[in-house]
């Protein structure tokens, strides 16, 4: 049997799908709790991109589970297995609780390479072919408290076949079954939680499907895969989705794998997700820009301390992305492009603004630096810009999160919505 500490409480559902609650039981002794809707920490091989642990845990309201994944770890398998301790002893995390998943959000995976017995990972030395027994190796060696059951998610491209979306499942749920039963006959992975693999591309009935299938098995959740940012429409997706969620049970997390915008999030939570991977504010830091959009639902933003929605400077930065658009310079799927909900500290515009990225942000970037500053970090290559952006997305992004919850606790989800998308309504009001 897998492990079955991981408990769900949801303390609110609302008709649309929406769940309010708290994961709870975490991690071996079960002491962690994770608030859901909610999202995992993001890392390159435990370190979250730019920041030490201790620049790290100068933040606050970061998740309780760590996630790492097989493409940065495979190429390590017999240095782990030499170390004995685990992932979390080896890269020097502080308590947390480790979730090992397969592929990096943050990176496309290039198609073409599982087999009916094997699925790829890329990491830094090229690709590594991973069989059931090598990957249930690797997670003996690396020791999370839960991983991601070994799955072939290459149907996330839109001429995907209707065959190769149905061997996908199939496939997958028989990677299920041989890991769980790997899983059930090893000591060193007691107490340790699977979350099962739903796949199913962009057709309903394979969506299905899976779905059904994979709740049956001892899994402690589930990882809808194949949604990715780029690779579907949002409102295609928002359908999978809602559908796919109906058929899982109420008490077990649905963590989405490789969407992260936060008009995506909001559509995604209502649509019945509790997790998400928190690659987003990464991605905006490699682009060298920064996450200043509004999320602040409180009545008085200006007595709670906060400035009001940055609309009028997102939408200069959206006008001359409309512009690149139409000049064929911008292509909206390719997910390394910026979006509406930050502003690029390389733009010249502001070499001479010296006011903080977020006013009113808490973030050690915020009350010490300004954007010129940070403009100047960038047009000089400084190592320091990589920093200081990481630490106010990661904030920004988290406190996102809580938001959101806090939101839905209060029944303003609509309010909260607006506030994201900012609507041409609530602009001109
Ligand atoms: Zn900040």
């Amino acid at each position: 049997m897998a492990g079955n500490r991981m408990k769900l409480e949801l303390s609110r559902v609302l008709q649309g799908g929406s769940r309010l609650g708290v994961l709870k039981g975490l991690g071996r002794t079960g002491q962690h709790a994770l608030d859901v809707p909610g999202c995992l920490l993001y890392t390159h091989f435990g370190t979250v991109p730019h920041l030490t642990q201790d620049t790290l845990h100068s933040l606050s309201n970061l998740p309780s589970v760590t996630q790492v994944t097989l493409s940065n770890i495979a190429e390590h398998q017999e240095v782990m297995e030499e170390f004995k301790d685990g992932f979390v002893k080896f890269s020097g995390l502080h308590d947390t609780v480790l979730y090992c998943s397969l592929h990096d959000p943050a990176t496309q995976c290039p198609t073409g390479y599982t087999t009916n017995k094997t699925v790829s990972v890329w990491g830094s030395g090229g690709r590594i072919e991973l069989t059931v027994d090598k990957f249930m190796a690797l997670q003996k060696a690396v020791k999370p408290d839960w991983y991601q059951s070994m799955a072939d998610g290459e149907t996330w491209q839109s001429n995907t076949s209707r065959k190769r979306v149905r061997k996908s499942v199939d496939r997958t749920l028989a990677h299920l079954d041989e890991c769980l039963l790997v899983h059930q006959k090893s000591q060193e992975l007691e107490g340790v939680e699977v979350f099962g693999v739903v796949e199913g591309g962009d057709i309903l009935e394979e969506r299905l499907r899976s779905a059904r299938e994979t709740a049956k098995r001892p899994v402690a959740g589930f990882c809808l895969d194949g949604l990715q940012m780029g690779a579907i429409e949002q409102n295609l997706r928002t359908q999978l989705i809602t559908a796919v969620t109906k058929e899982l049970p109420e008490d077990k997390p649905r963590l989405l794998q490789g969407v992260g915008r936060p008009d995506e999030v909001l559509a995604c939570v209502e649509a019945g997700v509790d997790l998400f991977e928190s690659f987003f504010p990464f991605q905006v830091t490699e682009r060298g820009c920064a996450l200043v959009f509004s999320f602040d639902i409180s009545p008085d933003p200006e007595r709670a301390g906060r400035a009001p929605p940055k609309v009028l400077e997102l939408d200069e930065e959206r006008n001359s992305m409309e512009d690149k658009q139409q000049n064929g310079d911008l292509n909206l799927d390719d997910q390394t492009q910026m979006t509406s909900f930050e502003i690029n500290l390389n733009d010249k515009r502001y070499h001479d603004d010296f006011r903080p990225l977020v006013e009113g942000c808490g973030c050690y970037c915020c009350k010490n630096h300004q954007r010129a500053y940070l403009h100047h970090l960038l047009v000089t290559n400084e190592l320091l810009a990589g920093v200081l952006l990481m630490i106010h997305n990661t904030a920004h992004y988290h406190g996102f999160f809580g938001a959101l919850r806090n939101a839905l606790a209060i029944d303003e989800m609509d309010l909260l919505k607006r506030r994201v998308l900012r609507e041409r309504k609530d602009l001109d009001g």
